[in-house]
């Protein structure tokens, strides 16, 4: 499903250069669950970002679904974006003022999804989500975890083969966060394969295989042991 081969990203700040990504090769399949850990600054964010097609590499290749994304214009990667992948983000950018049902109903009303559709499949996502009787509540009457359950019943209901989610549990008390992590864990045994970013071990527990970055490169790439809790080095 993807395929980095040789990806580099190299942000130019006057005179200083930062290899943000340093000739990167990776390959996640569909249906996996992989957690990219590493600490700040250790190109998380950027690796997102690529993935996502939010932004090109420097240099090197990235083949999504036998589409080479790398040399794209933003037109084409918006269309890829939204038809086949859903963002979720630490601080769930939920539009305030603007119900759940809403909220969720955004990426369809992008798509050009007729109103009748666009209300019975937000309503289904929410549902999905186990927000089925929360439709009409705006975003500050929910709670955090409720807030985030509506981010990812937006990222679902168009239905993508791969979300993406940078740091989705970094606003959450512990119980929230194993909630959300369950959810992440259901979708992606209901055949999305799930790509996070976080700095926590508990979380990263929850995916099948974690991968650690240092200065724009893979350092680590492990199997979590079904059962075992032992990882096996790749
Ligand atoms: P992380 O998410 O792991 O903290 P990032 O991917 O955000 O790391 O950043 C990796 C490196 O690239 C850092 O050194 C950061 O300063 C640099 N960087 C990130 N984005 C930009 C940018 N837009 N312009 C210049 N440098 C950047
Ligand atoms: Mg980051």
């Amino acid at each position: 499903m993807i395929e980095l081969e040789a990806v580099s990203k190299l942000y130019r700040t006057g005179p200083i250069k930062v290899h943000a990504l340093s000739a990167v090769d990776l390959t996640i399949d569909e249906g996996d669950f992989v957690a990219i850990m590493g600490p700040s600054g250790s190109g998380k964010s950027t690796m997102m970002n690529v993935l996502g097609c939010l932004d090109v590499p420097t240099s090197g290749k990235y083949m999504l679904n036998g589409i080479d994304v790398s040399k794209l214009r933003e037109n084409r990667l918006a269309e890829i974006r939204n038809r086949q992948i859903g963002f979720v983000f630490q601080s769930f950018n939920l539009i305030a003022r603007t119900s759940a049902a809403r909220n969720v109903e955004l990426p369809l009303i992008y798509a050009g999804v007729g109103r009748r559709s666009r209300r019975a499949r937000a309503r289904a996502a929410l549902e999905r989500v186990g927000l089925g009787d929360r439709q009409n509540h705006m975003p500050n009457e929910l709670s955090g975890g409720q807030q985030q359950r509506v981010a990812i019943a937006r990222a679902l209901v168009t239905d993508p083969a791969m979300i993406l989610a940078d740091e989705p549990t970094g606003n959450l008390d512990s119980a929230s966060t194993v909630e959300i992590m369950r959810l992440l864990v259901e979708l992606n045994e209901t055949g999305r394969t799930v790509v996070l970013i976080t700095h926590e071990n508990e979380v990263a527990g929850f995916a099948k295989r974690v991968i650690e970055l240092r200065d724009g490169k893979i350092v680590r790439d492990v199997s979590n042991g079904v059962g075992s809790g032992v990882g096996g080095e790749r």
